[in-house]
């Protein structure tokens, strides 16, 4: 038991202690970094249990401390594996970068519209719709963690992807 005195305080969680999380967080910052450069880098941000017997509530946070939405579940499908992990902090971060700064994030350059992760060839990207208002198939702008890529077209991704 926390005596009463034990005020819970938010605190940012250690490098390594949520490995999984911190590998799927630095793509997603690495795109926040080329998106929104103003913007210092998301954090995971450790909130104490509600109860003894509950795990710590981690959430992903800008770094002000503020997030919004759901917080990740040490026991879920995004503590089992890495794509599950990176497809769960990517809708996270979106949803905190989105609603506490009040716009939509990422935002295709070529469109003008938000996009939103989607798994394309087992790989998450990021997905606009803007061709498909013209009748044209879905479009996939980037990689999670390659819309760098696309700003600084000096730096080639390397990873081609044969055939479509
Ligand atoms: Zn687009």
């Amino acid at each position: 038991m926390h005596a009463p005195s034990d005020h819970p305080e938010p605190r940012r969680a250690c490098p390594g202690e949520y490995p999984m999380w911190d590998q799927a967080l630095a793509l997603l910052n690495r795109d926040l970094a080329a998106t929104l450069p103003e913007q210092e880098p998301l954090q995971l941000l450790v909130l104490p249990p509600y109860a003894s017997d509950q795990p710590e509530n981690v959430y992903v946070a800008l770094s002000n401390g503020e997030w919004h939405g759901n917080c990740l579940n040490p026991h879920g499908a995004e503590a089992d594996d890495p794509a599950s992990a990176l497809a769960i902090v990517a809708d996270a971060a979106q949803e905190t970068v989105s609603e506490r700064l009040w716009q939509a994030w990422p935002v295709c350059a070529e469109h003008g519209l938000g996009m939103h992760p989607r798994d394309t060839d087992g790989q998450l990207s990021w997905w606009c719709a803007g061709e498909r208002l013209r009748r044209g198939p879905a479009h996939v702008r980037a990689a999670v963690g390659a819309l760098d890529t696309l700003v600084r077209p000096g730096r080639p991704n390397g990873k081609s992807r044969p055939g479509s």
